[in-house]
Order: structure tokens, then sequence, then C-alpha cells
């Protein structure tokens, strides 16, 4: 099946108010460009630098998210395009990224990565973490950055309770977290589900998906 016609049945099956991330690590423009063609423009990726090139070689009404783990002294690299940066679990990364988007005088939009799968390997926060970034003094003084919603990666299995549990954990904690609306800080997005688990997902509570080989094909790590 092409990426045109794999990125035409997801989206026909989508709720408007779910978004649709194209995860396209590893796949070459040319793979990128076929689902522009189609429609897409938001793009997940996970490694700083090959976002950088793929931004410098594609149209520029491309929206690009930093869905993997993000490396303190690369958001130099991102801060001037990057529209959502998914994966921050720890208060030092959002100073970083504020003080990064100073320097492009523009705001950046960022997720709170919970950790809610039970493998230790998975990055994320506790609740607890995040109550606490939320109520200090300290994040409201970051003028250049905006909290916009919640990240999940849940385990890896196909145990449909296991992952409903971790979906469920992630949509109550949004819940919760609501409350604490600041000047930098508004929670919309929950976003969990991948190729596997994203229609579960849904049901669970999800307002943006990130599925990538159920688009472009399975992933070759080894080319
Ligand atoms: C790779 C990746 C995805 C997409 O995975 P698929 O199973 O190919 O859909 C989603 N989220 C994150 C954080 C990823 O790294």
């Amino acid at each position: 099946m092409s990426i045109t016609t794999n990125l035409n049945n997801i989206t026909s099956q989508l709720a408007e108010y779910v978004t649709l991330v194209a995860v396209s690590k590893t796949k070459p423009v040319s793979d990128l460009m076929e689902a522009y063609k189609a429609g897409q423009r938001i793009f997940g990726e996970n490694k700083i630098q090959e976002m950088v090139e793929k931004h410098e070689q594609m149209p520029k009404d491309i929206e690009w998210h930093m869905i993997g783990h993000v490396q303190r002294n690369k958001i130099k690299y991102m801060a001037s395009f990057v529209s959502l940066i998914q994966g921050v679990d720890n208060f030092k990364l959002l100073k970083e990224i504020n003080k990064q988007a100073i320097k492009h005088n523009r705001i950046i939009n960022c997720l709170l990565q919970i950790k809610i799968a039970s493998e230790d390997s998975k990055f994320g926060m506790s609740n607890q973490e995040a109550v606490n970034i939320l109520n200090s003094f300290e994040f409201r003084e970051l003028k250049n950055i905006k909290v916009t919603g919640l990240m999940g990666m849940a385990t890896f299995t196909d145990d449909e309770a296991q992952l409903k549990k971790e979906f469920t954990h992630l949509t109550q904690t949004f819940n919760t977290l609501k409350e604490y609306q600041t000047n930098n800080c508004k929670l919309e997005t929950i976003s969990m589900g991948m190729s596997a688990d994203y229609r579960l997902a849904i049901d669970c509570g999800s307002t943006m998906i990130r599925v990538g080989s159920s688009i472009f094909g399975d992933r070759n790590y080894l080319i």
C-alpha cells in the first residue's frame, strides 16, 4: 500500500478533534513529501539532527514535533522552528527551552511526558513531579514556553487491558492537572497512541496520535 493510501485510510477514520502526527523518523524526504502532497502537515521526529535536516529541505508550512528524548545541549538547533516538543520530562529542560525560545523571540509549546509504562526504559515524570513543576514560582517565570498538554508512551505489549490501564492513567492525570492554568500553561492535548494501539488510545481519551509504520511502513534501522 502506498503512503497516500495509508494516510487517507487513517485520516478518514479520525474524529475532527484528534490530531495526527505522522512519525517520519528514519524515512527519506521523498517519503515525507508523498505524505505532504497527500495533505499531511504535522511530522514527528525523534532525533534533532534528522529533524533539522528535513526541515531545511521541506516546505515551510510544516509543523515539526520533537517526539523523542531531548538532550538539553541540542535544543538550540531546533529552537527557531520546532512547533511542539512532546517529550519534556524535567524542569531543567523547560528552562533551557525557554532560554532558547527567548533568543528567537518566540514561544515554544511543550508537552510534559508522564511515565505511564511499567517498563523502566521509558522516560517520563510522575504525576507528583508534574504537579510540583506546575505549582512552582520558577515555572511561572518561564514566559517563552507554554505547556499545552501531556504525552505518554505505553508499555510495548499487545495486552489490551494493560494498555487501557496506562492510557486511562494519562487521561486521569490530564483531568487532575487541568486545573493548573497559568499564562504559560493550559492543558489541551493528550498525546498517546501509536500504529498498533491508536484506536484504543482514542477510546481512552487521546486527542493526538503519533503514527509511523502504519503510514510509512516498517522502519529498517540497519540501513
Ligand atoms: C516511533 C515513535 C512512534 C510511532 O511508532 P509506530 O509504531 O511506528 O507508529 C510514536 N511515538 C514515539 C515517541 C515514537 O518514538
